[in-house]
This record gives structure tokens, sequence and C-alpha cells, in this order.
């Protein structure tokens, strides 16, 4: 079945990138990977909203910078569609740390360090329901 793997996936352009105008550069590489955008809005989140986000993360050291700079500018959040949509992303986006990021990678081209890179991507198709339903109403997503 062709249709077998299809995933949807929460993709988000962080501050960082959001406020070096990478966007536009982001969403082409989206777009070339074979990743369909079902929904995209800009957001600012508050410091309660992006915990909420990174609940899974609480209590970790890096935890409060973390929601500070989540909540330090815009972001686009985005629903993304496609044959393993999940995996496929985060290979699309790169290691966590931008210097271990592979080349070509969205955070080996456009993340500068742990903290500011550049992107995010759900883990699992559980994740990626909850944090999909944390920031879109089911009619925002137009498959
Ligand atoms: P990913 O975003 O690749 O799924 P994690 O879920 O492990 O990575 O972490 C969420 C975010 O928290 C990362 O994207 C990164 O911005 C930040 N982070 C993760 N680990 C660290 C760390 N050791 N030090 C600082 N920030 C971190
Ligand atoms: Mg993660």
């Amino acid at each position: 079945m062709s249709d077998q793997n299809v995933q949807r996936t929460l993709a988000i352009i962080k501050p960082d990138a959001f406020g070096k105008k990478l966007s536009g550069k982001i969403i082409d590489i989206i777009e070339n990977a074979g990743l369909s955008i079902i929904g995209l809005k800009v957001l600012r989140l508050t410091a309660e909203k992006a915990g909420g986000f990174y609940a899974v993360h609480k209590g970790k050291p890096f935890y409060d910078s973390l929601l500070e700079f989540m909540s330090s500018g815009k972001i686009i959040v985005l629903a993304l569609e496609g044959t393993d949509a999940i995996n496929h992303w985060r290979s699309v986006m790169g290691a966590t740390d931008p210097a271990k990021a592979e080349e070509g990678t969205i955070r080996k081209l456009y993340g500068t360090r742990i903290e500011r890179n550049a992107c995010h991507g759900s883990d699992a198709p559980e994740t990626a329901e909850v944090e999909l339903n944390y920031f879109f109403k089911p009619e925002e997503l137009v498959p």
C-alpha cells in the first residue's frame, strides 16, 4: 500500500530562525523534501504555553531557559503530512545539537548551538498527535 506510512507531524520554526528571517528558506526545504504543509500559523508563545508544550522536559537543567527562548519571539508552527513524516522531518532537521548535525540539514545550516537549533519536530506518532492538537484544531488542518 503506497499510503501505508502516511503520517502527520508538528514542525516549529523557532524564534532564532524566525528572527533571522530564515522562515522562507526553511519552508523551501520542507517543500523540497516532499512534505506537505497542511496547517501553518505564526504565534508568540507565553512561557506558560511553551512550558506545556515542553512538559516532558520539566525538571531538566535547560527547561527554564528553553521556555524563555521559546517565548522570546515569534514562531511558525506547521502541521506536515507525508510518508514517514515524523522520522523524515527529523532527518531533514538534523541532530538536536547543530555541532553534531549532518551536512545539509536545517540545524547544521541555520542552528548555532543546542539552545538555538532553529526548528522542532515531533519524535513519535503519540507525541505528534499531542503536539498537533496543542496548536491546531482539527478544522485548521487542510490535507
Ligand atoms: P529535539 O528538539 O531534537 O527533539 P529534545 O526533545 O531532546 O530535542 O529537546 C528539546 C529542545 O530542548 C531541543 O531542541 C533543544 O533546543 C533543547 N535542549 C535539549 N537538550 C539540551 C541540552 N542538553 N542543553 C540545552 N538545551 C537542550
Ligand atoms: Mg524532542
